[in-house]
């Protein structure tokens, strides 16, 4: 038997199908947009268009932009000899907020997980090789400290040693298992500034 309107349980189901959203939040989220006013929801509507129709990755780093290239790619200001490998665009804003990295970025979006079956050629690792033919002084690996986020680590480290590129990873001051995105920004900052060679 259906309990509710086609359209407020296909509303649902949108909703069901988010990230870390179950069944009774969806439905929570849907009674709650639908009590709103109509060009509030209107307006909403519009801006998740917006993002999804603007947004693309950056050519060069591969973080999320409005742009071909984005502000920190395109910045002079920035140290362009030196590269910092995240697993997605949310690490990069994690560093971005401690205000103290001012080298660039390069955005796997992933790690390499032999369990999920994501192999090296499922993340951005040909991307990266290409952008180290050019000048490069150093690569700081700040994947996760969870197991795939080592393997990734490792696994980049053995494949650039041989360019004789400097290569460090972020200090284990993040904790295991842990998710760069929630880690304090005096931590992470500690975390950059305490990096060994691999
Ligand atoms: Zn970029």
């Amino acid at each position: 038997m259906e309990y509710y309107s086609s359209a407020i349980s296909d509303l649902i189901e949108e909703f069901a199908r988010l990230p870390g959203i179950g069944a009774k939040t969806a439905q929570r989220l849907a009674f709650y947009l639908i009590a709103q006013p109509e060009e509030q929801v209107e307006h909403m509507a519009q801006t998740l268009i917006r993002a999804r129709t603007q947004v693309r990755y950056c050519s060069i780093c591969g973080t999320l932009t409005d742009r071909e290239v984005c502000p920190i790619c395109e910045s002079a200001a920035r140290d362009h000899k030196t590269i910092m490998v995240v697993e997605n665009s949310r690490d990069l804003a994690a560093y971005e907020k401690t205000g103290h990295y001012r080298g660039v970025y390069h955005v796997l979006h992933g790690a390499i997980s032999p369990m999920q079956g994501i192999g090296p050629s499922d993340i951005r690792l040909k991307e990266l090789m290409q952008r180290l033919q050019g000048d490069v002084e150093e690569v700081i690996i700040a994947t996760n400290s969870t197991l795939e986020g080592e393997t990734t680590a490792m696994y980049i480290s053995k494949l650039i040693k041989p360019t004789g590129i400097r290569v460090t990873r972020i200090a284990s001051g993040v904790p295991v298992g842990g998710d760069l995105e929630y880690i304090d920004e005096v931590t992470l900052q500690r975390a950059l500034e305490g990096r060994m060679e691999l």
